[in-house]
């Protein structure tokens, strides 16, 4: 097999930097194969990226090529086909399956490049459809999936049952933050050090903004996420050890004075390659098998890795590339500047503007801020959805475009009409004052809906339901929130008053 000989160059996308990369037991290129990155600048051109998302890239290429050495050719170019073109010319090159559309089309269309099976994941590509075709579209649910890599994996199961009798642990995941605090008080995440590289880093980027080659949002600031493996290992054996014990009760909730609550901060190293999702699902469990965590944290866990994440990177592919245009509710409005320059300042409605400033200062928030926060005002608004998934995939350091499409098209602005999930996430204000602490200080009160103290995500709320009532209507699990429209004798002015609504 020409791809496995030990003079055919492996080229390494700056997203799998892990050792599952290049092992040749799992289908990886023979162990003394020379390998390739490409650091492309024009990249960092097309799209003007967190700050600290483009540092934490950039540092984890480059400390990834010191640890390879010899091995490896670290060349830097403007574009991909120019790097490729300088370091092999002609020559066949493997690389495993890119994680875009954009980059597989591109492998796949250069005669040189041989293109090996996807590495990262749990389930196999081929494995999914097969599961997926089983189903009509309308019926591909997450938790039917998730039940299935379950089954198929051995995880969490007790022979054919799920450990502890019960597939879904939502229920006891779901509880609001605890009263009267502003923290979890749970040992705090593993942070980094950062190195030379970092150093160079950071000074290359101050360059490049410089010569006004590229410009980016968000604070710089020291790097607050895994770069290397060694560093990821750290992080999960933090979690795994200190934070997963009390990963599920609050998992849902937010605290003011607690940006990471019990959240594992593992996806920027996951999605970069650091970690392997396998390593990180068996540890949770065996965590829980040695008595050492409650099985509602591990299983809420292993349903984020096993259930979300790979439901959420076979959508990607199985959709295919024009569902990142969905836009089944016609929003096109476009983002207030305030949202798009990161600035907390531009809204008064504290839950938003506390998001805001999390995600300026670290290009990171927990899945609750950006599904029933930032992204449920984006809907709520009619924010175009092609726009949101850019200010998405821009602003996180975990943001990669197999990630956003479907998290924000689908599970976040609905645009898809409902083909990844059954209704639209969004809620009113009285579910941010449940699930959190950031009503009492806000300047606006959940429970009003229409005049100067009304909540913008309780007026929101109904104003969206209001505008797509013809299609909720027919939803079974929206039909009574539909009717509750009704009940509401100040709809007219509250129609009004987000007509108005500046923001
Ligand atoms: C609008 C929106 C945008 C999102 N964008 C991204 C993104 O760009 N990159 C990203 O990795 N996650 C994204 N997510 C999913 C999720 O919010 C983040 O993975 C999570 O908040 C990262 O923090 P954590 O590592 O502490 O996660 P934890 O709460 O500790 O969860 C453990 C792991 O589960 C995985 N996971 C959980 N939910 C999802 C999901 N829906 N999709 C994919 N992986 C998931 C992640 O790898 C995460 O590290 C998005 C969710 C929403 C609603
Ligand atoms: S009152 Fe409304 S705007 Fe203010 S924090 Fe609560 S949900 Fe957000």
């Amino acid at each position: 097999m020409t791809g496995k000989a030990s003079d055919t160059p492996h080229w390494l996308f700056g997203d799998q930097l892990g050792s599952h990369f290049v092992d040749p037991a799992r289908g990886g290129p023979h162990r003394d194969s020379p390998l390739l990155m490409i650091e492309s600048r024009s990249v960092f051109r097309r799209r003007r990226f967190h700050r600290a998302k483009a540092h934490l890239i950039l540092s984890a290429m480059r400390h990834r090529a010191a640890e390879l050495g010899d091995r490896v050719r670290y060349v830097k170019a403007d574009t991909y086909r120019q790097g490729l073109r300088e370091a092999v010319g002609d020559t066949e090159v493997t690389v495993h399956h890119p994680t875009s559309h954009a980059a597989h089309a591109f492998v796949s269309a250069l005669p040189s490049v041989r293109v090996l099976p996807a590495r990262g994941f749990l389930v196999p590509h081929d494995a999914f459809r097969t599961w997926a075709d089983e189903r009509t579209t309308e019926h591909l649910r997450q938790e039917d999936f998730y039940r299935w890599v379950r089954r198929t994996h051995d995880l969490l199961m007790e022979g054919d049952r799920p450990a502890g009798g019960r597939w879904n642990l939502d229920h006891d995941n779901r509880q609001p933050p605890p009263r009267g605090v502003t923290d979890l008080g749970v040992p705090a995440p593993y942070r980094p050090r950062e190195s030379d590289i970092d150093d160079e880093v950071r000074s290359d980027l101050d360059r490049w903004v410089r010569d006004g080659d590229v410009e980016f949002v968000g604070d710089d600031a020291p790097r607050g996420f895994p770069a290397t493996r060694r560093e990821a290992l750290a992080a999960l054996r933090r979690f795994m050890e200190h934070r997963l014990v009390t990963f599920g009760a609050h998992e849902d909730a937010v605290l003011s004075g607690d940006a990471t609550m019990s959240h594992s901060l593992l996806s920027s190293s996951l999605n970069l390659g650091l970690l392997d999702p396998a390593e990180c699902v068996e540890r949770a469990e065996a965590r829980w098998r040695s008595g050492d965590v409650p099985l509602n944290s591990a299983e809420g866990f292993v349903r984020q890795i096993a259930g979300w994440r790979e439901f959420v990177w076979h959508l990607y592919w199985y959709f295919g590339t024009g569902y990142r245009e969905s836009n089944a509710l016609r929003h096109h409005e476009p983002l207030p500047d305030w949202f798009r320059e990161l600035s907390p300042d531009g809204t008064e409605a504290n839950c938003l503007s506390h998001a805001v400033e999390q995600v300026r200062a670290t290009g990171w928030t927990h899945h609750i801020p950006r599904l029933m926060i930032l992204g449920s005002f984006a809907l709520q608004r009619g924010w175009d959805p092609r726009a949101v998934t850019d200010w998405f995939h821009r602003s996180f350091v975990d943001g990669y475009d197999w990630v956003m499409v479907p998290n924000v098209v689908g599970m976040s602005q609905y645009a898809d009409g409902g083909r990844m999930t059954t209704k639209p996430y969004t809620s009113g204000g009285a579910y941010i004052d449940r699930m959190s602490d950031l009503c009492r200080p806000c300047r606006y009160k959940p429970s009003v809906r229409v005049g100067e103290d009304a909540c913008p995500f309780t007026a929101g709320y109904w104003n969206l339901l209001h505008r797509h009532r013809d299609r909720f209507e027919h939803n079974a699990r929206m039909t009574r929130a539909v009717r509750g429209l009704d009940r509401l004798r100040d709809l007219d002015a509250l129609l009004q008053q987000e007509r108005d609504r500046s923001d």
